[in-house]
């Protein structure tokens, strides 16, 4: 299997995260993605190639023209206006005030963003191009017939929304990549979002939409990040009931539970026929992870890339999650060998 890869992801090296209180080391960081390419490379998965240079064409197929000018614009204005640290928003438009947009950055900090642990830094947003760089590049491949390819993106992109940051994302890189197969051929596609974390951007994105369904497995809401979306009984709008399907698990849920909820998820996957299938891969499930409450180990990992790999479709891998660092690249590759031992 092909994996995309730019070292422009060591742009976004922010120092901060707002955690407990404290600001600490962002636990979204550089290392994550150098260790899944060293084990892809120990592993012997594949070809490793650098992504083409995609325009912001396809990111605007679903995401706002505002929401990406602010994110083009966020560090410069921030830091122009004299502030010392990374930027940080502190101020939310919550019930019953107005969702207008303020001139201010510290007020548009709080307009575009659904959450604050999420610093934005000097590199952030050139970064999150090139990792929907990386995403479009791998799509092109599945689109072209490859039966698989890993689009290992960093930063992350399933909390991003059409016109929201938070969670460490930014430019929903999985959603874009689903967006390109639709527009270059694929009657439908499914996304199904194995994160410990709900995907609300791209549930966000699509929620009114037939053609691409949205699975996602995850910790459930009322425990855990992102805390306002991800609840069983969210299942689409308008054109798009029926279409989103979310599997929520309680803390301590292992693999018996988890596999159980991706049997179903993949049964709703095959009823609805799709073309192609884009798996937002966060490892955050592992039992060591320290952010997350599920119990799966890493010969886990393997077992349901196999399950993966027997539902037989054109699978388009997109690194979301996974804060167990040392561990993140031998849970990754052990889900993409599984996929490959099935083909
Ligand atoms: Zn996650």
């Amino acid at each position: 299997m092909i994996t995309v890869f730019s070292d422009r992801h060591r742009l976004r090296n922010v120092k901060t995260e707002l955690s407990g209180g404290l600001l600490v080391p962002p636990h979204e960081c550089c290392e994550r993605a150098e260790i899944v390419l060293e084990r892809v490379k120990l592993a012997g998965l594949g070809e490793i190639v650098a992504p083409d240079a995609f325009g912001l064409e396809c990111s605007l197929r679903v995401h706002t023209p505002d929401y990406l000018e602010f994110l083009a614009e966020a560090w410069t204005l921030w830091a122009a206006a004299g502030n010392a640290g990374e930027a940080i928003p502190d101020c939310w438009p919550a019930r019953r005030m107005l969702q207008r947009r303020p001139q201010d950055i510290s007020g548009r900090l709080g307009f575009y963003a659904f959450a604050a642990e999420t610093s934005i830094g000097a590199g952030t947003w050139q970064a999150a191009r090139a990792a929907v760089d990386v995403a479009l590049t791998a799509a092109q491949r599945i689109e072209r017939g490859a039966p698989g390819a890993f689009a290992l993106c960093r930063p992350p992109g399933h909390h991003a929304a059409r016109d929201l940051y938070g969670g460490y994302c930014f430019l929903n890189n999985a959603a874009i990549a689903a967006q390109y197969l639709r527009d270059h051929g694929a009657a439908r596609v499914a996304i199904l979002d194995v994160d410990f974390h709900h995907g609300n951007g791209t549930q966000d994105i699509f929620y009114d939409r037939a053609d691409v369904l949205f699975v996602s497995l995850h910790g459930d809401p009322s425990e855990a990040f992102p805390y306002f979306s991800g609840f069983a009984d969210e299942t689409g709008c308008a054109h798009g009931l029926g279409y989103t399907l979310n599997l929520p698990m309680p803390r301590g849920t292992g693999f018996e539970v988890w596999r159980e909820a991706l049997a179903a998820a993949l049964r709703r996957i095959a009823e609805f026929r799709t073309d192609a299938l884009v798996v937002s891969l966060g490892l955050d499930t592992f039992e060591a992870d320290p952010i997350s409450f599920f119990r799966l180990g890493s010969e886990d990992f393997a077992s349901y890339g196999r399950l993966l790999g027997e539902a037989g479709l054109p699978t388009l891998f997109v690194l979301e999650g996974g804060y167990a660092v040392a561990e993140i690249g031998v849970n990754a590759v052990g889900v993409l060998a599984g996929f490959e031992a099935t083909r």
